[in-house]
């Protein structure tokens, strides 16, 4: 073991102390604040709390910048860093608890009644390990009494740092533990393909809990020294507003598409931008292509999860191709099976699901892929299309249809805002195609809507492609990162033609 191994060693980031590292509403956090403010942070949770290596810390806390500190300190004591959604209610959290059996839970909910809540939820599901709930600011009182740790826990580059969850859009949330190297080798690739520098402002608007933006886009800017515009969540004035100083913004598709959405946005919104990054799920060609009408730029795709980090992106110089999501990253592997199903090998791959290892050997082939999920395509010059989840893949009639292609073709139709294909059980096709679509516009007539929109898709797709039915929706059903709930919209479908 070696101090070096630590993903706080290498993103030295006492290399310029004075350097900027946080704006945060008009307050400025430099390196050497944040080093600091750490350090207090793993010396009240070492001596005050009694955390030590391997220990979990749950954090269902507020998006601050002392919550980013007291991620760093719990990389730098080697304590494993549990981010959960602060949203979360008693029955979700006991699932989490339950699942990574924490030593310590912050939580961002202040009252007493709160905590003990959450208390007796533990009680009943941690008889044999107690666990202790304390309040954010509690701990952040306990901190700043406190002098800074400065030393640096030594750990193997396979030693977890984090439980990270994926986010729950396909069943219930999995744990996945991510080791200080695979973090740190994702990280070096991203900074050296998206080009980050010093120079960076890196304007932040995502969640915390999520490996989108607590690993891909904060680890970015801590990596290259460069500075963070820190806001609580989105909201697309508030957006627009701060994009004017920023040079690299990272958001989900519903990022742009509401950013579109705000009459004024165009390329005077934002003078330094040199990169938009879109990931998490796909973004539509009709956004990119609006998108690059109204301000010029080409936004970049990647795909990625939290199991295994980014995995491909398009490039930062060379050809970003519309509706794919790039090339494999350095130290990716990438391979499409028989089927169309992804699978890869990655320095940057998760160790285990938590405590689960029959879910970890199920995820991998025998010769060591790891299978995403999800399906898609491999072009000529190895440029990856994501085609949707496997689960989500559709059989009608014999023929694999993915849906994104069918959502693509949906999508750029002048009258739709958006969409969502699913299966639906079928008596004769074995599953129908079903489109749940957004219209722009108020719609008088359905049925009308209807014959209009499937006879504009006979024209642009195969027969067996186009939906049997097209369901009306004002909007589709999101989880908390806004990815589509397609599971949700299965089961209020499901006996459209029994
Ligand atoms: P769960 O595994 O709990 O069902 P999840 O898979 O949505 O949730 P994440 O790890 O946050 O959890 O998301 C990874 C998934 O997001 C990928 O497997 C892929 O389906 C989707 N995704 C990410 N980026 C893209 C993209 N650019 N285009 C299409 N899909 C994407
Ligand atoms: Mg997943």
């Amino acid at each position: 073991t070696s101090a070096a191994n630590n993903i706080i060693s290498q993103a030295n980031l006492q290399s310029d102390i004075s350097k900027v590292l946080f704006i945060d509403d008009g307050r400025k956090i430099t390196y050497g604040d944040f080093v600091q403010r750490a350090g207090q942070y793993a010396t009240a949770l070492t001596e005050k709390y009694k955390i030590k290596k391997g220990d979990r810390v749950m954090a269902r806390v507020s998006k601050t910048t002392d919550t980013a500190a007291l991620y760093a300190a719990c990389l730098q004591i080697g304590a494993l860093y549990v981010p959960v959604n602060p949203a979360l209610t008693q029955s979700e959290a006991a699932h989490y608890v339950k699942d990574a059996k924490p030593s310590l839970w912050i939580t961002c909910k202040d009252d007493a009644d709160q905590i003990a809540m959450f208390q007796r939820v533990l009680k009943t599901v941690c008889i044999d390990n107690p666990v202790e709930v304390i309040n954010e600011k509690v701990l952040a009182d306990e901190a700043g009494k406190r002098k800074a740790c400065t030393m640096i826990e030594h750990v193997e580059k396979s030693n977890a740092a984090t439980i990270c969850f994926t986010s729950g859009t396909t069943g219930a949330p999995k744990g996945a533990v991510l080791s200080h190297g695979a973090l740190t080798n994702n990280t070096n690739a991203l900074v050296q393909e998206w080009g980050f520098t010093e120079n960076d402002v890196n304007l932040h608007c995502l969640p915390i809990f999520h490996a989108h933006g607590l690993y891909f886009s904060l680890h970015c800017s801590l990596f290259s020294h460069s500075s963070v515009i820190w806001r609580p969540n989105f909201d697309a004035e508030d957006c627009s507003k701060h994009l004017k100083n920023a040079t690299v913004f990272m958001g989900v598709p519903t990022f742009y598409s509401r950013l579109l959405a705000t009459n004024n946005f165009n390329k005077e919104s934002f003078e330094k931008i040199r990169l938009f990054i879109s990931g998490s799920a796909p973004l539509s060609v009709p956004t990119l292509e609006e998108f690059e009408k109204r301000t010029g730029q080409v936004i970049l795709e990647r795909y990625g999860m939290t199991e295994a980090g980014v995995i491909a992106s398009n490039p930062l110089k060379g050809k970003r191709k519309a509706g794919t999501v790039g090339q494999a990253l350095k130290g990716v592997q990438c391979r499409v099976t028989e089927n169309g199903e992804i699978e890869i090998k990655s320095d940057s791959i998760f160790s285990e699901y938590w405590k689960n290892p029959e879910k970890t050997k199920e995820e991998f082939t025998e010769d060591g892929w790891f299978k995403t999920g999800d399906v898609g395509s491999l072009d000529k010059d190895g440029y990856l299309t994501i085609g949707g989840r496997s689960k989500d893949m559709i059989i009608s009639g014999g023929e694999n249809i993915y849906p994104k292609e069918i959502e693509d073709a949906i999508d750029s139709i002048e009258f739709v805002k958006e969409s969502a294909v699913i299966a639906a059980p079928h008596p004769d096709f074995g599953e129908a195609v079903v489109a749940v679509v957004v219209p722009k516009n108020m719609v008088e007539d359905e049925q009308k809507f209807e014959e209009d929109l499937i006879e504009m898709l006979r024209k642009k797709l195969a027969k067996y492609k186009v939906p049997k039915k097209v369901i009306l929706l004002e909007e589709l059903p999101r989880n908390h990162i806004t990815k589509v709930r397609k599971d949700i919209l299965r089961a209020s479908y499901n006996k459209l033609f029994s």
